[in-house]
Order: C-alpha cells, then structure tokens, then sequence
C-alpha cells in the first residue's frame, strides 16, 4: 500500500461531502439496476467521476470549502433526525408538544393528567393532556 499512500500525497481524500457523493451514486446505481435508464446511467456514472475528481483533487482548499458548504445544509438535517430517534426513544416517558406562538419544542412528562404547560421562552399557557 505504500504506492498508494504516495500516491495520495498531497490529494484531498474523502469527507463528508465525499461520502454523500459515493452514498448517492450507490442509491441511483441501485434504483437503475431495475430501471435501466441510459440518461440514470451516465448520470451515476458523472456523479463517480467527480467522486474521484475530489479525492484525487490538489486544490484542498477549494475542497473543504465545498465540504464546509455542504455541512451547512447538511447538519441541521442531522440534528432534525438525531431529534425524531431522541423523541422515538423516549415516547413511553415523555410527550412533546410545540408552542403555537413562537414553536419551541415542548416535553412534558406523560401520565399526569390535565396540566397547564407554561412555555419557557414566551411563557405562553396553554393546557394539555398527558
Ligand atoms: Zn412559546
């Protein structure tokens, strides 16, 4: 492995946007085993070939430039997933409500009954049923 390791010297190698990259060519290469699209094709096959084009790329820079912009869309998707699991996790324990005013995310513990929840950022009341 020491040809490849000098190889890739000086190259920027995979990130997160890389990985994206590879993760969708993988997703359409799939969707066209069944639908054999010619267009679907050339357009996985674009998509690898940029793959390479940023792992095998000099400009680092430019690179982790691209990468920095794909985390800016890409992280606030994370946190919105990695909430849903916390919520799934804990629905036997807790019930999450969002306030009608200024939508903050509320969670109230379950099995107590009428309960008038005050929100903590606008303070607005409102009464649930948990
Ligand atoms: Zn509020």
């Amino acid at each position: 492995m020491r040809w490849l390791q000098n190889f890739m010297y000086g190259r920027y190698g995979i990130d997160s946007f890389g990985l994206a990259i590879i993760v969708f060519y993988f997703i359409l290469a799939i969707i066209n085993i069944f639908l054999r699209s010619t267009i679907l094709y050339i357009l996985s096959l674009l998509i690898l070939i940029y793959f390479y084009f940023r792992v095998l790329s000099k400009s680092i820079y430019k690179r982790s430039q691209e990468n920095m912009r794909f985390l800016r869309y890409y992280d606030p998707i994370r946190f919105k997933f990695a909430n849903w699991k916390q919520q799934f996790r804990e629905r036997k324990y807790y019930k999450y409500y969002t306030c009608k005013r200024c939508k903050q995310r509320l969670r109230v513990p379950r099995g107590k009954g009428k309960i008038t929840i005050t929100c903590p950022k606008c303070r607005m009341k409102f009464d649930k049923r948990t």
